[in-house]
């Protein structure tokens, strides 16, 4: 049972380590980004909206994304915990997290803030080629993650919550770094 944000720039690699963290722990990953992905791909209301802010690098509406997730953790996988990628990502998102878990008598175990330098992030992410990765869209986006989620950094210290996790490595390095700062590994 885990309770774990992922925090970081995009291209830094929380999906991909999300999942193996979350697979290994046996809990569901919550990817925000997914799933508006999938909204859109099926053409929902919500999905049509969200394209045009994706699109153009910005973030969907606060009171949107709280919704999705808030319905989203309620679900039987997520009773035994999840791993979030991608939210929070502003500090009314985090805002909403807290009281949410807390009205639930939880709380997160762990925040986990992976890094790595913006040229190595920028490079990463015109490599992966999703529709919201061309070099204009990349720059919009570490621009809006400088703005308003990288403050979360110094939200979740004052908690007490945030491991500083070097996003430069192998995969297994860092996984294995990921893993001792939640007390996952000797
Ligand atoms: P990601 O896959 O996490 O990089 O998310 C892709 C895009 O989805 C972002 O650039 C935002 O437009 C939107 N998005 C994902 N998560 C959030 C969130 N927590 N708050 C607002 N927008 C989000």
């Amino acid at each position: 049972m885990i309770r774990v944000v992922l925090l970081g720039p995009p291209g830094v690699g929380k999906g991909t380590q999300g999942q193996r963290l979350a697979a290994g722990a046996g809990v569901p990953v919550i990817s925000t980004g997914e799933m508006l992905r999938e909204a859109v791909a099926k053409q929902t209301p919500l999905g049509i909206k969200a394209k045009v802010q994706m699109d153009s690098g910005h973030l969907v509406p606060d009171d949107v994304i709280i919704g999705i997730v808030r319905e989203r953790t309620l679900q039987a996988d997520a009773l035994r915990g999840f791993v979030l990628d991608g939210f929070p990502r502003t500090v009314p998102q985090a805002d909403a997290l807290e009281s949410t878990l807390q009205e639930r008598g939880l709380a997160l175990d762990a925040v986990l803030s992976l890094s790595a330098p913006e040229d190595e992030l920028a490079k990463r992410m015109l490599l992966r080629g999703r529709s919201d990765d061309t070099s204009e869209t990349v720059r919009k986006r570490l621009e809006v993650y400088r703005e308003q989620t990288a403050p979360l950094i110094e939200y979740y210290r004052r908690l007490d919550r945030l491991r500083e996790i070097n996003g430069v490595g192998s995969m297994d390095e860092i996984q294995s770094l990921m893993l001792t700062a939640i007390g996952r590994k000797a």
